[in-house]
């Protein structure tokens, strides 16, 4: 068993963050990556994308975001970015091993001669014994496919938003997006932009709606602003700006969201519809929303109101899922979405009570985005460790 001081598993931003700040707090993690390369979700995800907060608040610790990027990094800028953060902060990462599970280990002895408590890291290459673990696998580390019933025999080319990179493909032809949420919205929008695509967008529950910016303002400066305040605050600040933006949606068929932005973001890990142009090629019926789909029948989608649709393709944008259960899920630290959490919230820079040495970048989800939190939870993580470290 291959003994370590500090492991971190995941070189995403989270992980990377983390680790960042441990050399330069003097401690040298060891950092596990499943893939060949840092920043491997960003490098999979569409050609169109962009950061929908801006590089300000999306910046790591140590290492702003260069300004040539523009206020809103595209995709290839997040992954460089990533690549020289990794680069400039030296840090020792072993590729191609995956992190399987983690069990209890016994007392062990910490460097210095204090007791410590170890975990074992059950990777695809071997043990290794560790007295501090920081996982940062991704909140989005899976993609979410709903098990519609007649998935498997449905006549069209079916796909999660996971594996779509352009329109290329989808020229001339009737698509249905299911989910109008970000990643849904963004992509029915790029196709109905080609004028050559007919696109539906299902919609189950209407989304909360906002521009990027509003006369040019980023509003997610505002929500890391108040994030500290009560879910119910930013709910209905959500409710008015929105209003204040759109007027009533409901007319285009989108009727105010049965719950506020940041608790339906906190409470069940789903995204608001951030609008880069689909309210307006709404408005100019360049795109139909339909309801939720129930079930496929042959080559058609048959949706919850009783609509049969026709798609040549359907791209399901239904979200991801964390891959901690398989990991930590019995170590009883995670909730029914598989983050941690403590008495029913999220847990973020903290140790769990039942798992002392064990801590967790990046899975906390809130309105004012993620990477923000990246940031500053990596700092007080990486703190926290050397202080312990400091005191054994
Ligand atoms: C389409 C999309 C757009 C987004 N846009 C924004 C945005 O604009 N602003 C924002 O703040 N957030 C955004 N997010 C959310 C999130 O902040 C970013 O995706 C962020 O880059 C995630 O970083 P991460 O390090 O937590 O996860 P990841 O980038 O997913 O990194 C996790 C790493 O861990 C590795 N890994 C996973 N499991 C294991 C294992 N068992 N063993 C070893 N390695 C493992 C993976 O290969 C990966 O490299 C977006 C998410 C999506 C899906």
């Amino acid at each position: 068993v291959a003994q370590e001081q500090v492991v971190v598993v995941g070189a995403g931003a989270a992980g990377l963050a983390v680790a960042a700040m441990l050399r330069r707090g003097g401690v040298e993690p060891l950092m596990l990556e499943r893939t060949d390369r840092v920043g491997s979700s960003w490098r999979s995800r569409y050609d169109s994308l962009r950061l929908n907060t801006p590089r300000f608040t999306s910046t790591l610790p140590g290492y702003r975001m260069p300004r040539r990027y523009g206020r809103w990094p595209g995709r290839d800028d997040v992954v460089e970015y990533l690549d020289e953060y990794a680069r400039r902060e030296l840090l020792r990462i072993q590729f191609g091993t995956e992190l399987k599970r983690i069990e209890r280990g016994d007392a062990g002895m910490a460097e210095g001669g204090a007791s410590a408590p170890r975990w074992l890291l059950d990777t695809s290459e071997g043990e290794i014994a560790a007295p501090f673990v920081v996982l940062a696998t991704g909140h989005d580390a899976k993609p979410k496919l709903p098990e519609w019933p007649g998935r498997a025999e449905f006549g069209g080319e079916l796909i999660h938003s996971a594996a779509y990179r352009n329109p290329e493909p989808f020229r001339g032809k009737e698509v249905l997006v299911v989910s109008s949420r970000n990643t849904g919205s963004e992509i029915a929008f790029e196709l109905a932009s080609g004028d050559d695509c007919r696109v539906w967008v299902s919609m189950r529950t209407p989304p909360n709606v906002f521009p990027r910016e509003w006369l040019g303002y980023p509003l997610n400066y505002t929500t890391v602003l108040l994030d500290r305040l009560p879910n119910a605050v930013i709910d209905q600040s959500g409710f008015l700006i929105q209003r204040m933006i759109y007027g009533d949606l409901a007319e285009h068929g989108i009727p105010r969201a049965p719950q506020g932005v940041q608790s339906e973001t906190k409470q069940r890990h789903v995204s608001a519809l951030i609008d880069a142009g689909f309210v307006g090629a709404l408005k100019q019926g360049k795109l139909e929303l339909v309801a939720a789909v129930e079930r496929f029948d042959g080559t058609e989608a048959v949706l919850v109101d009783g609509t049969r649709l026709r798609p040549q393709a359907v791209i399901a944008a239904t979200g991801y899922e964390r891959n901690l259960p398989a990991i930590v899920g019995h170590l009883g630290v995670l909730d029914e979405f598989g983050v941690p959490a403590l008495n029913g919230k999220q847990l973020r820079f903290r140790e769990h009570p039942q798992a002392p040495g064990l801590f967790f970048n990046g899975y906390y989800a809130s309105a004012a985005g993620q990477l923000r939190f990246m940031r500053t939870d990596g700092r007080r993580i990486a703190r926290a460790i050397t202080r312990a470290m400091r005191s054994t």
